[in-house]
Order: structure tokens, then sequence, then C-alpha cells
């Protein structure tokens, strides 16, 4: 994708703060971090979200995700550590580019702390799944 900048970094036409590579994945730490070691873990190729990722190179992604995610743990000092992964502006993704975010956590930092459930009624459930089964 000529304008997408994770297809630039990724041809190495501009620059990152890589952390490892293969032939189809790279992660590098993120230039704008929600806390220290803040890392970015995306497939070579442009695919822009879950939905487009053939599964072996998502394969990939999660392989390289469980190489690096210990070593970027330590390396952070911090209490804990979230995988997180956006698609749609809806849900937080601004670059279009598949990405998973590596995000080591303080206690008592802040941020995505409100987690505003509530219970779902049995039958809504019920009628949800079979929504969901339909599609599969
Ligand atoms: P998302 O909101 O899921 O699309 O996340 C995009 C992430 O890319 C943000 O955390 C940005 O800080 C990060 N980002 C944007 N440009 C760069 C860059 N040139 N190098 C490293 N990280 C970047
Ligand atoms: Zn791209």
């Amino acid at each position: 994708m000529a304008d997408c900048i994770f297809c630039k970094i990724a041809e190495g036409i501009i620059p990152c703060v890589k952390i490892t590579e293969d032939d189809d994945v790279l992660a590098f730490l993120d230039i704008n971090p929600l806390n220290t070691g803040h890392t970015l873990v995306l497939p070579k190729k442009h695919y822009e979200t879950l939905f487009d990722i053939p599964e072996p190179v998502l394969h990939a992604c999660m392989s390289t995700i469980r190489k690096i995610a210990e070593a970027v743990f330590k390396a952070s000092g911090k209490d804990g550590l979230n995988l997180l992964q956006n698609n749609y502006r809806a849900a937080g993704q601004y670059i279009d580019h598949i990405h998973f975010h590596l995000v080591p956590r303080n206690v008592g930092d802040g941020f995505l702390t409100t987690w505003p459930a509530k219970p779902c009624p049995p039958a809504e459930l019920a009628e949800l799944l079979a929504r969901i089964k339909a599609g599969l």
C-alpha cells in the first residue's frame, strides 16, 4: 500500500526501533508509547484487519509475540502486560495495517481500567449465539 506508514517501515523506507524481524513479521517499539516498552508486532505484508489476515500470517505474528513478550515485559520493569489489537476506528485502529500492541502495565497506571460490563440476560446470549453460529 503506497501511503501506508507501516508498509514503509516494513520496507525500510521509514526507520523504526526494531526489536526483531523475519521474512514475514516485524516487531518494533511504538514511537508514542502508552508505557515504557510499548511494542508493535505486524506482518510485513499489508492486511487491514483481523478479518483480512491469512491464518498462517496470523500464526507467524503470534509466534513472534510469544518469542518477544517476556523480554519486553522484563525490560519494561512493569507489573503486567496487555496484548491488544484494534479493528476499525470504533475500536481505536488509526493505522489500517494490522498490528498487535504489547503494552507493559503498572499497578494503578490508570488507563484501560474502566470495563463497563453488565450482565446479559440468558435469552439474549442464546439469540446472539445462534447468530454467531449462523455466521461460522
Ligand atoms: P492503532 O491505534 O491500533 O492503529 O495504533 C497505532 C500505533 O502506531 C500507535 O500506538 C502509534 O503510536 C504507533 N505509531 C504510529 N507511527 C509510528 C511510527 N512511525 N513508529 C512507531 N510507532 C508508530
Ligand atoms: Zn501497510
